[in-house]
C-alpha cells in the first residue's frame, strides 16, 4: 500500500472534477479523498502503485469534457490505513481561480437520453449534466451553487436530487440539472406575450409556426433569437424587412454537419469548431447552390452556420426538418433581448408568436462568431461558450485591472495575477441600452473573479462612454491609445511583451497626437510603443457622415490623389451631392484620418460596390468579397509609394486610387482592379513594416485591427511577410477588432503596474 497527494492546476472546479476522482478511485479501489481548494484539486488516495498510476494517468489523459489541465503534480505520503473514498467539503475560504465554466453545449450523453423514448427526459428542452448546459449566463453571484443562479427558484424532485447528490452520478452537483417534474417549462405565446400552450404542445406550435413560414422568437441560453426557415425566401424578406435589417448577413442553424457541408466547404479545423463545445457561428465558404434563401447573406460569399447547441435547438431543428436562419433577437443595433417581458415588448411586434420558457437569462450573451481561414478559424466575436474562460496574461498583474475597451463590439476585461478575462461581447456603447449592460458587466466581471480594480484602463478618446466612465471610477485611471491595444491584444494570445512591429489598420481610434488613426505601423510592446510610420492622411468630409457613406470617402481619395479634376470625374458617379461634400474636401475644415479602414470604404465606392453602408465594415467585405471572385484571373498589382520627405516614413497609396478610379471609369473589369488593390496594399505594408523590423533590429510582425478580419488581404500580408523572413503573429482566439481592445488595454496596464 501507498499513499500519495496529487495536485491537480487548470480549468478543474465547476467541471465534475471531484465526482470524476470519485469514480476513478471507486473503480480502482483506492482510499482517501478529494477536494477542491483556491489553487485546483487536491487528492490523497492510497491503494496499490498500480493503481495510483492508473488514476494519475486518467486525470492526466481522460479528464472531463469541460477541464483543462495543466499540472498533475504527485508527492508520496506515509499509508495511514484509511478505507473508503470520499469528497470532501472546501477548505473554509478560498476562491476559486476560475468561478464558473462557459455555456456549453448539450453533451452526447445528454442528446442520447433527449431522444431516447424510455428516458425519464425523453424531449426534455432542458435537459443537462455536468459535462453540459448553461453556466455563464445563469450565475448570479459566486460560488457557484444553485441558489446563486437563476435556477434557485426550481427546487429539485427527489429524483434529481438523488443525482444531484450521488457522487457516482453523472448529475453529481450538476447546478442547472432538471427534469420535466420538476425543472423550466417551455411556452408558447402569441406576439402579445399571452401563453396559449406549454411543454411539448409549445414546441409542436413553434415548429408549426416555422413551417408555415412564420417568424418565431426562440429564447435561447444567452437571449432571444428570431428563427425563421432558411430557405423560405419570402419569409426571410419579411424578417429582413421587420427586423429593418437591410443587408447584413443572418447566421443559420443546421442540424448537422453533414448538413452543414451541403451549405459551406468546410475543412477539419472548420468543423472542429463548429462542432465544439462553444458553438459558435462559423463564417465559411458557401458552396454554389446552396440551399438557403438569397436575402440570408445578400452580396456575400460566405454563410454563417452554427449547430444546435441548447437541447431546445436540437428538438427544433429536428422538428422543422430544414435549416433555420437564427438571428440575434434584436432590432437593427439594439442590444438583443433576452429578458422575457422586454422580449415581448421588443421582439412581440416582429414575430408571429414567442417559443420562451422560465429559466431566466441573466447574462446577456451573443452567439460567438468565428471565420474558417485556410489558416485555420479565427475569432471575431468571442462570447457566449468562451466567456467567462481567462486567458494567460504574458506578464503578471500586480494590482486588480477593469479595462473598459472602446466604444463599438465594446467588450471589458479584468486582470489579475496571470489572467486575463474577457467579458461577452457588449455592442456599441452609443446605445442607452447597450450602455445599461456594460455598466451591468463592469460590475458582474470583477465580482465573479473577485477583483477590486485599483486600475481602470481605457481609451484615449474623450467621447467614448467607456473612457468617460474610466475617469470618473474611483481607481487610477490608465489610458492605452487605440491601436497600441490593438496590438497588444495580438501579443497576448501569443504570449509575448516584447516589442514587436505592430500593424494596427482598423476603422478609426483616437491617436497619441488627437487625430483620428488607423494605417499604423507601431513598435510595440505591452508597455509602451512608438509610431513608426502611418498611411497617408487625408480629410474625412462630414466625420461620421462619411463612415456611412463611403462615397464620400472615394470623393476625398480621389481629390488626393488626382485633384479637383479626378474629383469631379468620379464624383458625378458616385452621389448627386457630390460637388457639396468637394467643397467640404477643399475647405481644409474636415477632421483628417490615416484610417486604412476608410481607404478599403473609399476604393470599394470607386468601384461601385456601394456608396453608402447599413452596417460598419460593409463595403470592406463586399470589396474583399468582389476580389475573391477575381482570384484565378489577371495578376494586376496596385502601386504604392513610401514618402520619406517627413519625420515618418508615410504610405501613400494616391498612385493605387489613380489605378482603381481609372479602372472604374474605363470600365474595366472590377473584381481585378479589386484584387490587385489588396495585392498591392499588402506587398507595400509587408515592405514598410519589413524595414521598419529591420531598422529596430525586430524580427516579428503583428497584425491586428477590423481591417485583418480581411482574409485576403492578411493572407496576402502574412505571405509576403514571412517571404521575407519575418515571423507574422496574427489574431486566432482574440478578436482583431475592437472587441479586442479591452484584452490589450489590461495587458498594457498590467505591464505598465509591474
Ligand atoms: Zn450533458
Ligand atoms: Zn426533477
Ligand atoms: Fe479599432
Amino acid at each position: 500500500m501507498e499513499r500519495r497527494r496529487i495536485r491537480v492546476r487548470g480549468t478543474v472546479q465547476g467541471v465534475g472534477f471531484r465526482p470524476f476522482v470519485y469514480r476513478h478511485a471507486q473503480r480502482l479501489g483506492l482510499a482517501g479523498w478529494v477536494l477542491n481548494d483556491s489553487r485546483g484539486v487536491l487528492i490523497e488516495a492510497e491503494g496499490t502503485p498500480a493503481a495510483l498510476d492508473e488514476l494519475a494517468r486518467a486525470i492526466a489523459a481522460e479528464p472531463p469534457r469541460l477541464a483543462r489541465v495543466e499540472s498533475v503534480e504527485t508527492s508520496p505520503l506515509a499509508a495511514c490505513g484509511e478505507s473508503g473514498f470520499r469528497i470532501v467539503a472546501s477548505p473554509g475560504g478560498g476562491t476559486a481561480a476560475v468561478p464558473v465554466s462557459p455555456d456549453t453545449a448539450t453533451c452526447d450523453a445528454c442528446l442520447a437520453e433527449l431522444f431516447d423514448p424510455a428516458d425519464r427526459r425523453y424531449r426534455y428542452p432542458f435537459i443537462n449534466c455536468t459535462d453540459c448546459g448553461p453556466r455563464y449566463t445563469i450565475v448570479l453571484s459566486v460560488p457557484y451553487d444553485r441558489p446563486a443562479t437563476t435556477m434557485a427558484g426550481f427546487a429539485m424532485c427527489a429524483r434529481c436530487r438523488a443525482e444531484y447528490d450521488d457522487p457516482a452520478d453523472r448529475r453529481f452537483h450538476a447546478q442547472p440539472n432538471a427534469c420535466p417534474e420538476c425543472g423550466p417549462r417551455l411556452a408558447w405565446s402569441g406576439p402579445d406575450g399571452r401563453v396559449v400552450a406549454t411543454g411539448e404542445e409549445a414546441l409542436a406550435a413553434t415548429i408549426q409556426a416555422l413551417a408555415a413560414g412564420g417568424i418565431v422568437a426562440v429564447k435561447g441560453v444567452g437571449g432571444y433569437h428570431l428563427a425563421v426557415d432558411a430557405t423560405d425566401e419570402p419569409a426571410v424578406g419579411e424578417l429582413r424587412r421587420r427586423k429593418a435589417r437591410d443587408d447584413k448577413p443572418f447566421a443559420v442553424m443546421v442540424a448537422s454537419i453533414s448538413e452543414a457541408c451541403r451549405l459551406c466547404d468546410l475543412d477539419r479545423a472548420a468543423i472542429e469548431v463548429l462542432s465544439g463545445t462553444a458553438r459558435p457561428i462559423v463564417l465559411a465558404p458557401r458552396r454554389r447552390g446552396a440551399a438557403v434563401a438569397a436575402s440570408v447573406a445578400p452580396g456575400l460569399a460566405e454563410l454563417g452556420l452554427m449547430l444546435p447547441y441548447a437541447p431546445l435547438h436540437h428538438l427544433l431543428l429536428a422538428g422543422a426538418a430544414r435549416p433555420l436562419v437564427m438571428t440575434s433577437g434584436n432590432l437593427t443595433d439594439e442590444p438583443i433581448a433576452h429578458e422575457d417581458a422586454d422580449a415581448v415588448t421588443r421582439l412581440g411586434p416582429l414575430v408571429d408568436g414567442i417559443c420562451s420558457h422560465d429559466r431566466p437569462i441573466h447574462v446577456r450573451c451573443d452567439d460567438s462568431v468565428v471565420r474558417a481561414l485556410p489558416a485555420g478559424p479565427q475569432v471575431l466575436r468571442r462570447s457566449r461558450g468562451w466567456t467567462p474562460a481567462p486567458l494567460a496574461l504574458p506578464v503578471p498583474a500586480a494590482r486588480h485591472v477593469l479595462a473598459v475597451g472602446a466604444m463599438l463590439k465594446n467588450t471589458v476585461s479584468v486582470a489579475k495575477e496571470r489572467m486575463v478575462v474577457p467579458s461577452h461581447h457588449i455592442g456599441d456603447l452609443e446605445h442607452l441600452a447597450t450602455y445599461r449592460s456594460f455598466l451591468q458587466a463592469v460590475e458582474h466581471l470583477p465580482r465573479l473573479y473577485g477583483v477590486e480594480p485599483e486600475v481602470v484602463a481605457h481609451d484615449l478618446h474623450p467621447e467614448y462612454l467607456s473612457t468617460k466612465f474610466a475617469l470618473d471610477a474611483d481607481a487610477e485611471p490608465c489610458g492605452v491609445q487605440h491601436h497600441h491595444a490593438h496590438v497588444a491584444s495580438c501579443l497576448v494570445e501569443h504570449g509575448r511583451t516584447e516589442p514587436v512591429v505592430g500593424v494596427a489598420f482598423d476603422g478609426l481610434g483616437f491617436g497619441a497626437d488627437g487625430t483620428l488613426w488607423g494605417g499604423e505601423v507601431l513598435v510595440a510592446g505591452l508597455a509602451g510603443f512608438e509610431r513608426a510610420a502611418h498611411l497617408l492622411a487625408v480629410p474625412m468630409p462630414g466625420g461620421a457622415a462619411a463612415v456611412r457613406n463611403p462615397w464620400r470617402m472615394a470623393l476625398s481619395w480621389a481629390n488626393a490623389a488626382g485633384g479637383a479634376d479626378l474629383a469631379a470625374q468620379v464624383g458625378e458617379r458616385l452621389d448627386p451631392a457630390w460637388e457639396a461634400v468637394a467643397g467640404l474636401v477643399a475647405s481644409g475644415r474636415s477632421p483628417m484620418t490615416t484610417s486604412a479602414g476608410r481607404l478599403f470604404d473609399a476604393v470599394a465606392a470607386l468601384l461601385g460596390v456601394r456608396a453608402t453602408v447599413t452596417y460598419e465594415g460593409q463595403a470592406a467585405i463586399e470589396l474583399e468579397a468582389l476580389a475573391a471572385s477575381a482570384a484565378r484571373r489577371g495578376a494586376g498589382i496596385c502601386p504604392f509609394t513610401v514618402d520619406r520627405s517627413g519625420p515618418l516614413p508615410v504610405l501613400d497609396p494616391r498612385p493605387a486610387v489613380r489605378h482603381v478610379a481609372g479602372a472604374a471609369l474605363r470600365g474595366e473589369d472590377r473584381a481585378e482592379a479589386a484584387l490587385a488593390f489588396h495585392r498591392g496594399l499588402a506587398a507595400a505594408t509587408a515592405e514598410l513594416a519589413g524595414e521598419v523590423a529591420a531598422a529596430r533590429g525586430l524580427d516579428t510582425v503583428a497584425l491586428s485591427g477590423g481591417v485583418f478580419q480581411n482574409a485576403l488581404l492578411s493572407g496576402l500580408a502574412v505571405e509576403a511577410l514571412e517571404k521575407a523572413g519575418l515571423r507574422v503573429l496574427t489574431h486566432r482566439l482574440v478578436p482583431p477588432n475592437d472587441g479586442g481592445i479591452s484584452v490589450g488595454q489590461a495587458a498594457v496596464a498590467a505591464a505598465r503596474t509591474a
